[in-house]
């Protein structure tokens, strides 16, 4: 007999019927979600909790009037929208879909307040920063930044049950040592130095445990955890060591996804299983063994190896790493050489066999490591990076 579909991977189905197909891409600043949150309908409350050093607005989006508190937050670091678009995306379906099932069930056993954009400034500038160059996710403990204090605030008012905190990762990071992307990694911080697993930290285990268990259906393979070495600055580990069981989520890359739309939907269906744990105590049914079987993080890949390269009449690997540049409200990707060695022993996104041919910049000159190649020549024909 077919088994019934849990009712929170029901309403991943109907993706497509509530995203937000305006927002798009990596670049989203508060001007990109002004709109949507004016208009997030009746059974959501929109508060504004502070501003930022600049002055932009920061809200929080609430709703549910359950027992159990989640406090989530996204674009903490300014440059890492994935998460805030997801986030939307939920409260798109929350809106359209009052009747469903898992729709009731959060309304019912759930407070869910998100700040959807902790950091606006760093978003605008698309930098980890906010405007007076710190790191939020550093300041948990010293607190010394408008936007820290605006969470901790939150935190201390809210008193969640558990914390959600929201994040994008680079490309290079592989789910374990397989040359699998990490489009999805998770993380339960340490709550001391000995990294000991106190009740707290069992539970966010048993509920990321439960998450992955949900996500395998849509990226087997592609979901990693991150180590846990403790540092008693970054927000996810001040809260967990209060006792608030607490989770990091971070989204990564899927294959030709640079602009994270794959990964968007990946994060969505995430989130709302991390609801539905919660919601439902299904997380009650996992172990620590079960949080501990998912692969480590680790750095194992480029954006692209041109391998078997002839560079000045010797055979190498060319490795190259895009770096993002924002330009004319838009991020541009620029192949940047990092490496050009013998035998470049990573994976990458996109791989290239150039069996021995030359290959040099579309000026003619030599290949050299730092350049940025958006086109090069692979025996005198143009091959286009990206
Ligand atoms: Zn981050």
């Amino acid at each position: 007999m077919k088994q019934k579909q849990p009712v929170h991977l029901d309403l991943v189905e109907k993706y497509d019927q509530f995203k937000n197909e305006e927002i798009r891409g990596r670049y989203l600043t508060y001007a990109h979600i002004e709109k949507f949150l004016k208009d997030v309908g009746d059974d959501c409350d929109l508060k504004k909790i502070g501003e930022s050093v600049q002055g932009a607005p920061i809200h929080s989006l609430n709703f549910g009037s359950g027992e159990l508190k989640i406090l989530a937050w996204s674009q903490m670091h300014g440059n890492e929208s994935t998460t805030t678009k997801a986030i939307l995306d939920i409260f798109s379906a929350l809106k359209k879909f009052p009747d469903h099932p898992f729709v009731q069930q959060i309304k019912e056993k759930i407070s869910f307040r998100v700040i959807p954009m902790l950091n606006p400034d760093g978003a605008k500038a698309y930098t980890r920063l906010n405007a007076n160059k710190v790191d939020l996710n550093r300041d948990a403990f010293e607190l010394q930044e408008k936007e820290s204090k605006v969470l901790r605030q939150e935190f201390d008012h809210f008193d969640p049950d558990f914390c959600f905190n929201l994040h994008d990762q680079r490309t290079i990071f592989s789910a374990g040592s397989k040359p699998f992307p990490a489009t999805l990694s998770f993380l339960t911080p340490a709550m001391n130095q000995d990294r000991e697993i106190l009740p707290s930290r069992t539970i966010s285990m048993k509920v990321i445990a439960s998450i992955t268990n949900d996500l395998k259906k849509f990226v087997p393979n592609q979901i990693g955890r991150y180590d846990d070495a403790y540092n008693i600055n970054c927000t996810g580990d001040t809260f967990q060591t209060r006792g608030v069981p607490t989770i990091l989520f971070e989204a990564g890359h899927y294959n030709n996804d640079y602009n994270r739309e794959t990964t968007r939907k990946y994060v969505v269906a995430a989130i709302l299983s991390g609801l539905n744990a919660i919601a439902t105590k299904t997380w009650e049914s996992f172990t620590v063994e079960d949080y501990f079987k998912i692969p480590e993080n680790q750095k194992l890949f480029y954006d692209v190896i041109l391998r078997n390269a002839r560079v000045k009449g010797k055979i190498v690997d060319i490795a190259i790493q895009f770096k993002e540049q924002l330009v004319d409200e838009k991020i541009n990707f620029l192949p940047t050489v990092e490496k050009i060695e013998p035998s470049i022993i990573f994976y990458a996104h996109k791989e290239v066999n150039c069996n021995g041919d030359e290959v040099k910049k579309i000026n003619e000159e030599e290949l050299h490591e730092n350049d940025i190649v958006n086109k090069i020549f692979l025996k005198s024909e143009v091959l286009i990076i990206i």
